[in-house]
């Protein structure tokens, strides 16, 4: 048997040396890539254009005969790149879809290379010691107790997820979730998930939870309840008043998860962290990192006052962790998460936390705020357009004067189709919004004067 040639790895001392000429040309397709789409944030033509390049560009997709690692990453990046909706341009402001930090993905390579694997400690001895130590510094960042704790996770909807499944071991399956109209949609599918009663949904008329409402809604709700409030909602990035929701939960003896998937990293800010008062008094917290954290996919957590709480994920399977070998003093992991195979995203953050610096990230957080702000003082001084309201995080809504809901609808489309401009939509007080959500920390003003040079060129009214 003849060993393969040709098919270098990745890992050990002579992975970087076959590494570093793949990274050339992936460096490269990358480059021609985004030169292909001439400047604008997504390809222009459609999906129908954009299928039918990614079609001629891979053939078959399993040819007969390789075409050989540089041929394959240069076609592949290439077409990847000249098709993509770019968060790294000023123009590309629809989703909670932030352009990673380069130093972020640097370190995700090294993830990639040497692939450890978080479901035990035999597979990333290194790796697990730096998601503990982290997951710990992180978690006292938002909990000002003793013993608070992080799991790593996916994103928001498994990070709700797992606040759901821990609510309902703490009080069984009759918990009944009480969360706003404004809630993350991974919220009721989390409830419906785990077999609970389908979940209660509040109305939200003003955008965030009304306390009124609510303590209402605990008067009659059956217990035990979980409350879901949310510090950064999706649509408008509305941070629900959260000390009046944690009053109420107390009153009322209910639970409460807050969603700060969107806002959480606010905490980090001495200018904005007044906006999260009362966040620390969650049972559990949702964050993202792949949001205003600048990771790329995948980076949440689920954060909780007390690393107790985290027990009931406790989970053993004898080739991960037999007892003898935690008992010998091997980290038992299997409890971190409800994944088996789990990548390092720790490293890639660590990584980011420590070149930043508090001071380093605060930064681009108040800066990308500011940007926010910017462009909505635009918007409302402009006779074309209205703005909905200033911006609470970084998320602008504004609509052309006198546009109607199909024509609002209509131009974003219109704009995703010339490929010029990457923009939300939202629903708010019946009517249909233009959604901006900022999250390029190197947008500048003239950019933005651009996007409205841009829409006021699309509206014909
Ligand atoms: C983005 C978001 C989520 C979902 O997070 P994913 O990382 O996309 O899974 C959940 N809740 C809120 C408030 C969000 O903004």
């Amino acid at each position: 048997m003849t060993a393969p040639h040709g098919n270098p790895l990745a890992g050990g001392a002579t992975g970087p040396h076959a590494l570093r000429p793949l990274l050339d040309t992936v460096l490269d397709a990358l480059r021609t890539g985004a030169q292909d789409r001439s400047g604008r944030p997504l390809p222009a033509g459609g999906p129908a254009t954009v299928t039918a390049h990614a079609r001629t560009a891979l053939g078959d997709v399993l040819p007969d005969h390789g075409t050989g690692d540089h041929e394959a990453l240069r076609t592949l990046v290439h077409t990847l790149a000249a098709g993509a909706a770019d968060p790294a341009h000023p123009h590309c402001a629809a989703h909670l879809h932030c352009p990673p930090l380069a130093v972020a993905v640097a370190a995700d390579l090294a993830a990639a290379a040497l692939n450890p694997s978080l479901d035990s400690w035999d597979q990333a001895p290194a790796a697990s010691a730096i998601e503990a130590l982290l997951t710990r510094a992180l978690a006292a960042e938002f909990h000002d107790t003793p013993h608070p704790d992080a799991l790593i996770t996916t994103g928001g909807t498994e990070s709700n997820q797992l606040a759901l499944l821990l609510a309902r071991e703490r009080h069984g399956p009759h918990l009944t979730v009480l969360h706003g109209a404004n809630a993350h949609h991974s919220i009721p599918r989390a409830a419906w998930l785990l077999g609970l009663p389908p979940a209660t949904e509040l109305p939200t008329p003003t955008g965030v939870l009304d306390p009124a409402t609510l303590a209402d809604a605990l008067a009659t709700t059956p217990r035990p309840t979980l409350v879901t409030a949310t510090a950064g909602t999706t649509d408008a990035g509305l941070i629900d008043p959260l000390p009046a929701i944690a009053d109420l939960c107390d009153q009322h003896g209910a639970d409460l998860h807050i969603d700060a998937a969107y806002g959480g990293l606010l905490a980090l800010s001495p200018h904005h962290r007044h906006k999260l008062t009362g966040l620390g008094r969650a049972h559990s917290l949702t964050i993202d990192l792949h949001k205003l954290g600048w990771q790329p996919v995948a980076a949440g957590l689920l954060t909780v006052p007390d690393t107790t709480l985290l027990a009931p994920l406790a989970h053993q399977a004898d080739y991960l962790n037999a007892t003898d070998d935690t008992e010998a003093g091997l980290p038992d992991l299997l409890g971190r998460s409800l994944r088996t195979t789990r990548r390092p995203d720790a490293l890639k953050i660590a990584t980011t936390l420590r070149s930043l610096g508090r001071d380093g990230l605060t930064h681009l957080i108040d800066h990308t705020c500011h940007l926010a702000h910017h462009l909505a003082r635009l918007l409302d001084a402009h006779p074309r357009f209205e703005l909905h309201a200033p911006p609470t995080i970084t998320t602008v809504l504004f609509r052309p004067t006198h546009a109607t809901d199909d024509d609002v609808a209509t131009l974003r489309r219109t704009l995703l189709h010339q490929g010029r401009a990457v923009l939300g939509r939202t629903h708010a007080d019946g009517r249909l919004w233009l959604k901006a959500t900022l999250l390029n920390p190197h947008t500048t003003a003239g950019d933005l004067d651009t996007l409205i040079a841009l829409l006021e060129g699309s509206t014909h009214r």
